[in-house]
């Protein structure tokens, strides 16, 4: 018998009238319906949100710290369940989901320890000049209001944990809006927001279709939007709502930089082994995946040999399978369109070196050189398995290559020099440098978000805390 999943309605479980029906990607069976919010219990909980915005600011950090940690230990215990359930609705291997129970897990750990030491006011000196003498500044931080989380498809559970565990340690109510192919993992967190004695109307997780989006977006009761996905829905909502505090966290097609000085067998093994891994891990669908490597021409061979056997050497299959790398794509359409763009470079002149091949909605670790400028591989984020490699001359080509992309979310260069490092740091136009490694490491403490169109305003526990609030001064005459 198939399950149906209730949603979460002002801390409650409800059901509407209409349900979502939940498929794995690998072979397209049903895994579970999802109750959808009709347009009268999204109103429902917006306003219970509303309702409770001061009173849940007002709740001492130690009560919030106590819930963000139960949940941590909750996330951490259901953890084997939690991933099986993000492998059956994402498709990503379960390795990779067991990670991501893990990191959701340092979410809300993190988010406990800084909900303590959270705002505990700056002083500022005023007497620098003089009508600021015998005064003092204070600064503090207060909630902006009640948050509205948007969150994609490709990690269901951690970037829903990155939009509702900062809420919560700061106390602002949230309303949180999983992606529709991926509700699951985010509706067993509600289950466990139920077990916490956060004030009921602080937090819903609602399932709304697409097309009912544009009015919660709207509701001027929601006057903070945190929104993780493509490009294409992120600036549509900025556009539509300029004078409300938007972040956006989108996509990227980032790169791996290879240079000269990384040139031994070890080297090249670590940073072939690294782009392989990265380049298709969820089959390349994370917004740090590697989609191109940048490569000195006096390593480029070396380098490109051991690319492709060790892109070759990633295991593809069920992703219920422990020892698999690679699994499908979110959907066969998502596997068809990754194949257009491979077939149009190919049709273009790139050199296919390995892969290329898709069956249903898995699309196999594909390897491309010489990719024509202008074709769509070339300049968008592809969100597959799928890698570009380039061969430039010196770090000024390297560099000039990386931030020739209209994204920029991280960067990884592989170097040993320290300069080089600092000159990264300093000329790429990425929102992270990553030295001596792949793109795309993060952890959930890190401020993480982009420049360009990758986005604006930063996530990272404190940091979307930080653009969760805003400072007000507090101004002490007379002393
Ligand atoms: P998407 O933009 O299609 O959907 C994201 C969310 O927006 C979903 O919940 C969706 O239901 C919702 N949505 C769709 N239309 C909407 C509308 N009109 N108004 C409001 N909400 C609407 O993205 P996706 O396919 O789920 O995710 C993949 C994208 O996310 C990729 O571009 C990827 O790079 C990006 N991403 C970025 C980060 C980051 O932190 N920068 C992390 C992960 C994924």
């Amino acid at each position: 018998m198939t399950t149906t999943y209730a949603f979460w309605l002002a801390g409650r479980q409800e059901t509407g009238p209409e349900t979502l029906d939940v498929h794995h990607p690998y072979d397209g069976r049903l895994v579970a319906k999802v109750s959808v919010a009709s347009d009268a219990q999204v109103e429902e909980a917006v306003a219970a949100a509303y309702a409770v915005k001061d009173e849940f600011a007002a709740t001492p950090a130690y009560q919030r710290a106590a819930a963000l940690d139960h949940v941590a230990k909750r996330l951490a215990e259901r953890t084997e369940e939690l991933a099986q359930l993000i492998t059956a609705e994402n498709g990503k291997p379960i390795k990779w989901a067991r990670g991501e129970v893990g990191r959701a897990v340092s979410v809300f750990r993190w988010a406990a320890e800084e909900a303590r030491r959270f705002n505990s006011g700056e002083g500022q000196r005023l007497d620098t000049d003089a009508g600021g003498t015998g005064r003092l500044g204070l600064v503090r931080r207060f909630n902006r209001g009640v948050v509205l989380g948007i969150a994609p498809f490709n990690f269901p559970l951690n970037l829903v944990a990155h939009k509702v565990a900062p809420a919560i340690a700061v106390g602002a109510p949230i309303i949180l809006k999983p992606a529709p192919a991926t509700p699951l993992s985010a509706m067993i967190l509600g289950e466990i927001l139920a077990e916490t004695d956060l004030p009921a109307g602080s937090w819903s997780v609602l399932t709304v279709p697409n097309d009912r989006m544009p009015a919660l977006v709207q509701d001027p009761r929601l006057p903070v939007i945190s929104f993780t996905g493509s490009d294409k829905v992120g600036y549509a909502i900025l556009d539509s709502v300029p004078r409300k505090h938007v972040t956006l966290e989108l996509g990227g097609n980032a790169a791996a930089v290879v240079l000269g000085d990384w040139n031994s067998e070890a080297d090249l093994d670590w940073a072939a082994t690294r782009i392989a891994t990265f380049a298709n891990y969820q089959g390349g669908q994370s917004c740090i995946s590697v989609q191109r490597v940048i490569a000195d021409a006096t390593i480029y061979d070396r380098l490109v040999e051991k690319v492709v056997e060790k892109v070759g050497a990633q295991v593809t299959g069920d992703p219920a399978d422990a020892g698999v790398d690679v699994g499908p794509l979110v959907s066969e359409d998502a596997a068809k369109r990754v194949e257009s763009w491979v077939d149009e470079a190919v049709n273009a002149g790139a050199k296919l070196l390995a892969g290329g091949e898709r069956e249903g909605a898995s699309y196999a670790p594909t390897v491309l050189a010489e990719v024509p400028d202008g074709v769509t591989l070339a300049t968008e984020e592809v969100f597959g398995p799928v890698l570009s490699l380039q061969k430039v001359d010196g770090v000024d080509e390297a560099f000039a290559a990386v931030n020739d992309s209209k994204f920029g979310l991280q960067a990884g260069v592989f170097t040993h020099d320290v300069q080089v490092a600092f000159r990264a740091h300093r000329e790429l136009e990425v929102g992270g440098v990553i030295i001596g490694d792949a793109p795309s490491y993060r952890a959930d403490q890190m401020p993480y978000g982009g420049v360009k169109d990758s986005g604006v305003g930063r996530e990272g526990v404190a940091y979307a805390m930080a653009d969760y609030t805003y400072e007000r001064v507090l101004v002490l005459t007379g002393l």
